[in-house]
């Protein structure tokens, strides 16, 4: 079986450094080792919009900027088919499709979207749009008959929703579509970061994000104002480093070299949570180290950032092309689909 990568981001802001540790970095790993036969990686702007459907500037304008955030953490175009969601009909069709094999309940019962009414305040004005979106992504994921899709913890029951579609398609009319599986980080913190206010996700709708495109001075804005552990008022008490979302971040991107360079006194992050938790060890030290590895880690993506805001023509190039490819693949997959439920209609016509 051929080894075929897909993900893909709505345009409903930047990207973050959540999106950075959670599948970004898995990604051009992945694109890195050049061990799969086809990459895709796609804006999600039909998703955006099933919450976002008043907001047609916002999820136009973020196309670009996520299509920026992905060459600019080094996103290959010569290896990466690059695309637009909703420039692709095929997907739609899918979806109705699909949408047959789905009850009304598995989609509420879905954790994800359970957690996503309530922090988005619907009540009972949900939009069927909205609900349906789990099944758009099966149609996505698919459509391109990816084996591999590389996300975040949040993602896992679209996932699951994905595979039980395919498994019951494949049930009522034969072996036609593919089953995917989600690639998630190894690491824990790195499945589902927080956001700079400590609660549970870093996320574009919570504003509590550090941004890929944040300059430095808004970056050490961010993180010097970040939660830290409320009971650690003063430098001499105990501090608690496990739901402190300074250390967290720490956890996620620090490297042993950032020691030697920035914070010489200690040499593991294990020694420097070993120090917070006894006491005497204040937060804007570790918020300074924090600061630095950051930047660390932005530094190379502006510099890429700033080559394509200059060459944009290159950055609508790449979308264009990699939309025209993905079409075919789609169209190809549909001709399947609809001859595996008898709607092709090759005797008739
Ligand atoms: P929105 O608030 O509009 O839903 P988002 O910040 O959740 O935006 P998405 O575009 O929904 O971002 O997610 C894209 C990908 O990034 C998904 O695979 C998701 O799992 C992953 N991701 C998003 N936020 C985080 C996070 N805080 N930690 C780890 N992975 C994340
Ligand atoms: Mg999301």
């Amino acid at each position: 079986m051929k080894k075929i990568i897909l993900t893909g981001d709505r345009p409903t802001g930047p990207l973050h450094l959540g999106h950075y540790v959670g599948s970004l970095k898995n990604r051009v790993a992945l694109q890195n080792t050049g061990d799969y036969d086809e990459m895709y990686v796609f804006i999600a702007d039909t998703q955006a919009l099933t919450d976002n459907f008043k907001n047609p500037k916002k999820v136009h304008d973020n196309v670009i900027e996520v299509m920026l955030d992905y060459l600019s953490v080094g996103l290959n175009p010569e290896k990466v088919t690059f695309f637009i969601q909703s420039k692709i009909p095929q997907l739609c069709e899918l979806t109705m499709y699909y949408m047959n094999l789905v009850t009304l309940s598995r989609l509420e019962r879905n954790p994800t979207v359970k957690q996503e009414l309530i922090q988005k305040n619907f009540e009972n004005s949900i939009p069927v749009g909205f609900l349906t979106y789990p099944i758009s992504q099966t149609a996505d994921i698919t459509a391109f008959e990816a084996t591999i899709v590389p996300v975040g913890e949040d993602q896992l029951p679209m996932l699951e929703q994905a595979r039980e579609i395919v498994r019951s398609f494949n049930n009522i009319y034969g072996d036609t579509l593919v089953e995917p599986v989600a690639l998630i980080p190894d690491s824990k913190v790195c499945r589902r970061l927080p956001g700079t206010d400590g609660k549970a996700k870093m996320s574009k709708s919570l504003g509590n994000c550090i941004y890929l495109k944040d300059d430095s001075e808004t970056v050490k804005k961010k993180v010097m104002s970040m939660y830290t552990d409320p009971n650690h008022l003063k430098v001499t008490d105990p501090g608690n480093t496990k739901d402190n979302p300074v250390f967290i971040y720490l956890e996620a991107l620090v490297e042993e070299s950032h020691f030697e360079k920035y914070l010489p006194d200690y040499k593991t992050l294990d020694e420097l949570k070993a120090h917070y938790e006894k006491g005497g060890l204040g937060d804007v030290t570790v918020k300074k180290f924090l600061y630095n590895v950051i930047e660390e880690v932005l530094e190379p993506i502006r510099e890429r950032r700033k080559y394509y805001e200059d060459n944009l023509e290159l950055v609508h190039n790449y979308l264009q092309e990699g939309t025209k490819k993905a079409e075919a693949k789609a169209a190809s997959t549909l001709a399947k689909v609809k001859k595996s439920m008898l709607i092709d209609y090759k005797d008739i016509m």
